[in-house]
């Protein structure tokens, strides 16, 4: 049988639906965003934490709530198969952040400001925008209480936008006000949406009487008009909760932030109150939140901390990555200084050597990789070495070598020619050529 014949038979392992493998040269602006998110977390004072990806499933029951999207059909559950423990692969971040900071009581000396990165998981429709596995970044900032933070957090998320050069962001307020609040708004709620009861849709009608505010939260256009005429939470806040989100706004205004209050901004999880925010955007359809937070002040308690509140959002990365291809679809080849041309096998050594050198100062190198009778000849290794985007050929010819050295031979117009140079010298003119390159 040919080798084609037999490799048409062996059936290939795919990988999940929904689950993307992220490869070069896409791979590149994912290091590149990472590296900005971490400078940017720098200069605000915000530090890494790492939480593992399975968490037991009631964490996440009792924080997300139970009548939402993640929870009612959208996580990724099972159970431990030697003790029946139940776990979830992390849909979100926060409940495990905050699990974290109780269990290994992280505020004793005060508030925390933290982000992480990585992946979660929900089984969702995949579709443009919303995968099965995907990225998320996020900050939380837990036990203070001011509006100063939850404005900060904002300013954060604003400033991540301004370094990333992302454009076309529109951030969206809302307040949901405190517990006490919410109850009267969702008696009126229910009261509305009882009166319209024909127009709502199956997850609706169910939701009705369970969790009537995510309603709001609904995707279905058709239930928009509806949606936008019911009641509004602002209309329910108290004094406090009104001057604590008049608070948030002036910062923002200060520091010439703008936003829009979106009424029906409630967020798909339970635990946030006074400011919800999102970062959305109209140029990636139907999935346009990058980015979405708020404050959720009870959530430290209800996983059985001490009581401390805490504001933090989460962005989408692969959201934030497609708006950022949008702008500026070209990607970037990886840089390369050096490209050594290797014609003999017995030259394989030194030639290793002296990249090891030159690699150490600094100097980005590659050797040519052949194939199993030989490296090839010259001529196709020029060939690989101009298209590499190398800004140099080192060339570890016979002639030269036999003197000892190697020569370098600029690969682009107006760098110079080429120059031998002594192999027992390499770090000499290493450090030579690092500082040209
Ligand atoms: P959506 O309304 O789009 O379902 P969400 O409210 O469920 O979003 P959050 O839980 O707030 O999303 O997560 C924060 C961000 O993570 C979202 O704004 C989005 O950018 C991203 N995100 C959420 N779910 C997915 C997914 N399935 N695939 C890709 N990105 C996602
Ligand atoms: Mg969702």
């Amino acid at each position: 049988m040919s080798e084609k014949k037999l490799a048409d038979k062996v059936e290939k392992l795919l990988g999940v639906r929904g689950m993307n493998d992220i490869l070069p040269p896409d791979s590149a602006r994912w290091e590149w965003l990472e590296g900005q998110v971490r400078a940017l977390m720098a200069r605000f004072a915000y530090r890494n934490i790492r939480t593992p990806i399975v968490e037991p499933t009631p964490l996440f029951i009792r924080s997300l709530g139970e009548v939402t999207d993640i929870v009612e059909k959208e996580m990724y559950s099972f159970e431990d198969r030697l003790n029946g423990e139940a776990l979830t692969l992390r849909p979100e971040s926060t409940a495990g952040v905050v699990r974290a900071t109780v269990e290994h009581n992280l505020l004793y000396d005060g508030g925390k400001r933290l982000y992480y990165m990585g992946p979660m998981f929900r089984h969702e429709r995949p579709q443009r925008g919303r995968y099965r596995q995907f990225h998320q970044i996020g900050a939380e900032a837990l036990g203070f209480a001011g509006p100063e933070i939850d404005a900060e957090m904002i300013l954060l998320a604003d400033a991540l936008w301004q370094v990333l050069d992302l454009r076309d962001v529109q951030l969206e307020l809302n307040s949901l006000g405190q517990p006490d609040e919410r109850r009267q708004h969702r008696h009126a709620l229910m009261d509305y949406f009882s009166r319209h009861a024909a127009d709502l849709d199956e997850d609706s009608k169910r939701r009705l009487h369970l969790n009537p505010l995510r309603i709001l939260d609904t995707k279905n256009p058709a239930m928009r008009e509806l949606v936008e005429g019911a009641p509004k939470l602002m209309d329910y806040l108290g004094q406090a909760s009104l001057a604590h989100f008049q608070r948030v706004c002036a910062i923002l205004d200060a520091a010439g932030v703008r936003y829009q209050i979106n009424h029906r901004l409630v967020r798909g999880l339970d635990y946030y109150n006074l400011t919800v925010f999102e970062f959305v955007t109209n140029r990636l359809g139907a999935q346009g939140t990058i980015c979405g937070g708020g404050r959720y002040d009870y959530l430290i308690e209800q996983i059985g901390g001490k009581p401390a509140p805490a504001v933090g959002w989460a962005l989408g990365v692969e959201r934030v990555l497609e708006l950022l291809k949008e702008q500026s679809p070209a990607s970037s080849v990886p840089a390369l200084d050096v490209y050594a041309i290797v014609p003999d096998t017995t030259f394989f050594p030194a030639a290793m050597r002296c990249l090891q050198v030159l690699r150490a100062t600094g100097i980005r190198a590659q050797m040519h990789a052949g194939s199993a009778d030989g490296p090839g000849s010259m001529k196709s290794q020029f060939k690989k070495a101009d298209a590499s985007g190398a800004r140099f050929a080192l060339v570890f010819g016979a002639d030269e070598m036999a003197r000892g050295e190697v020569t370098l031979k600029s690969l682009r117009d107006g760098l110079g020619d080429q120059a031998c140079y002594p192999l027992s010298e390499v770090s000499t003119w290493a450090a030579r050529l690092q500082s040209q390159t």
